[in-house]
């Protein structure tokens, strides 16, 4: 018998009626003879309220405490959706993220899975029963509640399916697929029958809140069969899979776009061997990430340097540049915050010079200036002021014509 992964995200659980529909579909797959393993979200804006409400409490809350505190709005999910199916004659069982056998590396609030154990599971599978697991919440090997990062529920599910070797994990949200861009911000935006990993984890790094970036990661390395879909319309999804050769010759696939970026800039850096080094060090030692970083050299001994890291991490890593100035060697920093980031993705681009100067034209044609810039072989990103954002998107993915279905799709 084939087992699927289903995965249904808190906008599709807000409510107990939305829970009972939910029940009802997962019945249908059941139904059809699948064994099946469901992971779920906390329901609606709960995650957000516990935030909340610690931030009541304190500015700095330890992360153990808010890993605690994150994991019971996947808890009060688990419990209902169990219940749902149960009152339904669906024999059902709920499931921690411990009980569930997901183990986590030991770091709070956005720890890796490291392994699953999936005896458990597999046991109550064989016994006929549905498994309701616990999204975003894992246990370290010395049983410490963790969480996997914002998102983290889809990691979930793709880690499981790979895990218990199921056929497809089906990622049901609020949305029927994944599109060209997020169909909220950009209207135009067209839903995408098939992506490659590559594609999707440029575009979910770059900002496409769609899927988590590390459960595309996971479903490359381990090649799960990935499909976003409707929680509520019966219609296809978006298959994520290794190759889509229909259609290779898109240039462009997808716009992303990410707000609250800072730019940060640090002045007459000696220009020494270990400067740099020195700098990245330190903020890697402090959890800080960094994404662009741009060189420039001012005299022979100094240079200067930018980098952008996220608006929520500005404070720290001032605060830590700062206590190490004499160490490191620099004379100032600057910060400009409320920054955006807005990215054009596709695999065609190896092959077609020209795109990134398409890109540059269009936006200094809107007077939009570009701060930073970088590139890979399937994605050009820019940083430009927050306030472009949706309309710098919106262009973008009317320049590379994304909007438009082309033949290739068609014929599939
Ligand atoms: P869930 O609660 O089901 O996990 P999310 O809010 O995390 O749902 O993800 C779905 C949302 O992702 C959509 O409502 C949409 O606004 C956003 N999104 C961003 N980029 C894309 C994209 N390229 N395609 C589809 N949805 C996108
Ligand atoms: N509940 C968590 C969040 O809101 C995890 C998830 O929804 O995937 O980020
Ligand atoms: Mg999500």
């Amino acid at each position: 018998m084939g087992t699927i992964v289903i995965k249904f995200g808190g906008s599709s659980l807000s409510t107990t009626d939305k829970i009972k529909q939910a029940a009802c579909r997962i019945a249908d797959y059941k139904k059809k003879g699948k064994e099946v393993v469901v992971v779920v979200s906390a329901m609606g804006k709960t995650t957000d309220q516990l935030l909340q409400l610690a931030g009541e409490i304190t500015e700095n809350p330890a992360k153990r405490e808010m890993d605690m505190l994150l994991t019971t709005g996947e808890q009060v999910s688990i419990s209902l959706l169990s219940m749902a199916l149960t009152e339904m004659g669906v024999p059902a069982v709920s499931f921690t993220g411990w009980q569930a056998g997901i183990v986590t590396e030991k770091v709070h609030s956005n720890a890796r899975i490291i392994d699953v154990k999936t005896n458990h599971i597999e046991e109550k599978l064989a016994e006929g029963k549905i498994i309701v697991a616990a999204g975003f919440q894992g246990v370290t090997e010395d049983g410490e509640i963790t969480t996997l990062g914002r998102g983290g529920s889809d990691t979930t599910a793709v880690a499981l399916a790979a895990a218990i070797g199921a056929e497809r994990c089906l990622i049901c949200t609020d949305v029927t697929g994944v599109f060209t861009s997020d169909p909220r911000y950009v209207p135009k935006a067209r839903k995408l029958p098939s992506i490659s990993y590559d594609e999707m984890l440029e575009l979910a790094n770059l900002g496409a809140g769609v899927l988590h970036p590390r459960a595309v990661e996971f479903a490359k390395n381990h090649q799960v069969s990935l499909e976003v879909r409707s929680s509520t319309e019966n219609e296809d999804g978006t298959v994520i899979e290794e190759e889509v050769s229909m259609e290779k010759n898109l240039v462009v696939r997808g716009v992303a776009f990410e707000k609250d970026i800072t730019r940060l800039t640090v002045f007459g850096l000696k220009n020494e061997l270990t400067g740099l080094s020195s700098i990245f060090s330190v903020l890697a030692e402090n959890q800080i990430d960094v994404d662009i970083i741009i060189q420039s050299q001012t005299d022979g001994n100094k240079t200067n340097l930018s980098f952008s890291i996220k608006n929520k991490d500005r404070q720290a890593a001032v605060n830590v540049l700062e206590s190490q100035k004499e160490t490191i060697g620099f004379e100032n920093i600057e910060c400009e915050a409320g920054l955006a980031k807005v990215s054009i993705v596709g695999s065609g681009m190896v092959s077609n010079p020209g795109v990134a100067a398409q890109m540059f034209q269009v936006l200094a044609d809107e007077n939009i200036q570009i701060k930073m810039v970088s590139t890979s072989e399937i994605k050009v990103s820019a940083v430009i002021a927050g306030d472009n954002m949706i309309s710098a998107a919106q262009i973008l993915h009317d320049t590379f014509n994304l909007g438009t279905v082309v033949e290739k799709e068609k014929i599939q």
